[in-house]
């Protein structure tokens, strides 16, 4: 398991770096990503810094349902009527890169599978 630690994404929480903020709750945040890799790319984060869904606990279960609601509703704000995907990557295999748990968005075009 990984470790919590600060990231850039507790400096967004804290408005030390500034992103552009779709979204946001006593719970979670939405900002779109910096390098977006679709049309549509959001990132829906807990406030709460879990580092990776692999550190995730039973308590969390309520706070992980509201981050797929809220990508739910950021989605349908963001008009991806036509569809969209979510993903988690998840530690070193899933390619994650930044240790605080995120729902990546992304939409606006046809997005191919698998992923590589
Ligand atoms: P992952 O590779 O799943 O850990 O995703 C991390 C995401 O965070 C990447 O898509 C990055 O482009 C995004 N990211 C990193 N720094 C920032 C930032 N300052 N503002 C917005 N998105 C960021």
């Amino acid at each position: 398991m990984s470790e919590t630690t600060e990231t850039i994404f507790s400096k967004i929480i804290r408005r030390e770096i500034p992103v552009d903020i779709v979204y946001e709750d006593n719970l979670a945040l939405a900002f779109k990503d910096i390098h977006p890799q679709a049309p549509v790319h959001i990132l829906v984060i807990p406030k709460k810094p879990i580092p990776t869904l692999a550190d995730a606990e039973s308590q969390d279960h309520a706070l992980l349902g509201h981050l797929l609601l809220t990508a739910k509703r950021v989605a349908e704000v963001a008009g991806l009527e036509n569809g969209y995907r979510v993903v988690i990557n998840t530690g070193n295999d899933g390619g994650q890169t930044v240790y605080h748990l995120h729902v990546h968005i992304l939409g606006g075009r046809q997005l191919n599978w698998p992923p590589g």
